[in-house]
């Protein structure tokens, strides 16, 4: 009998490798989401770290990032078909960072479903292309995940209807947290979805962006009406969403254009900016000498107009 448990534990181990114990949150009518750690990705969590989230769009679900890999996906989808048994019709990619499409696999195999992604996705990767996901997990957790890019690839401001929902695609205009960031609104229902332009809960990395373009996104992303915005990262999804992430750029522009313009140099930017005023802030120790230093390097020429 023992022998008999043990080896059923074992096999569902070997079957399914790293258990993610999901659970999704339920954040606004027929939206669920689940909320990765904010934290880097790591063994200890999988690759868990940012959001995923899935919409009810009447007989089918319509899924906003898809997470880090085929057995995340696959796992976030039994959460959510014991919730409603439906099909996924489609998934839409906010952007090209690893954590956020590897999970793609699990739907195109299970349902065929409709990719809609930004062009960098297809311009950008391989079939052959190993993100940093497939160094930090082994082979039999990154199980199945293969490269599976967008069959649409939204380029300008794109409206599709699901069932009984609409969903806004829109491009920003320049480079943000990536050169290819999407955003995503459903007007019906004021939700917001924003990608890695807004996180809250952490700090960002801005190792592919831009502290001018994510101010200028963040005006775009307050421009529309909503009263649920859902970050790239962290639990946030108020009216206040946006703020840490606003607030952090701000000051961090401001104090590094005035380090600069009183003849502070690269070497010296980040003891002089130390945004101790964040040192709270989960990912702190990882992400701000570097975001820090990238945004000297950026305003170094900078010139207001
Ligand atoms: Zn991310």
């Amino acid at each position: 009998m023992f022998k008999k448990i043990s080896l059923t534990l074992i096999l569902s181990i070997y079957a399914f490798g790293f258990d993610y114990n999901l659970k999704p949150q339920k954040v606004s009518e027929d939206i669920w989401c689940f909320f990765g750690k904010t934290e880097v990705p790591s063994k200890e969590n999988g690759g868990f770290m940012s959001n995923s989230c899935y919409i009810k769009a009447d007989n089918s679900y319509v899924l906003i990032d898809s997470g880090t890999n085929y057995q995340f996906a696959s796992q976030a989808y039994d959460a959510m078909k014991k919730i409603n048994n439906l099909k996924v019709s489609t998934v839409i990619i906010t952007h090209e960072h690893d954590d956020h499409w590897m999970g793609n696999s699990f739907y195109k195999d299970k349902f065929n479903a409709k990719i809609y992604a930004p062009k960098s996705i297809n311009q950008n990767y391989t079939s052959e292309s190993k993100p940093r996901i497939f160094e930090i997990l082994d082979e039999k957790e990154m199980k199945n995940t293969k490269i599976i890019k967008a069959d649409v690839v939204v380029d300008s401001e794109t409206e599709i209807k699901v069932g009984n929902k609409n969903f806004k695609i829109i491009p920003m205009q320049e480079k943000a947290h990536t050169s290819n960031d999407l955003i995503i609104y459903l007007p019906n229902q004021k939700v917001m979805f924003s990608g890695d332009i807004v996180m809250n809960g952490r700090i960002t990395s801005n190792r592919d962006g831009s502290v001018i373009g994510t101010l200028k996104s963040l005006e775009v992303i307050n421009s529309y009406d909503w009263d649920t915005l859902i970050a790239g990262h962290g639990t946030n999804t108020g009216k206040t969403a946006l703020d840490h992430t606003k607030n952090y750029f701000s000051l961090l522009k401001t104090r590094v254009l005035d380090a600069i313009e009183s003849g502070v140099t690269a070497d010296d930017i980040t003891k002089t900016v130390t945004m101790d005023d964040f040192k709270h802030i989960d990912m702190f120790d990882e992400l701000n000498s570097r975001n820090v230093f990238d945004a000297f390097r950026e305003l170094e020429f900078y010139e207001e107009n």
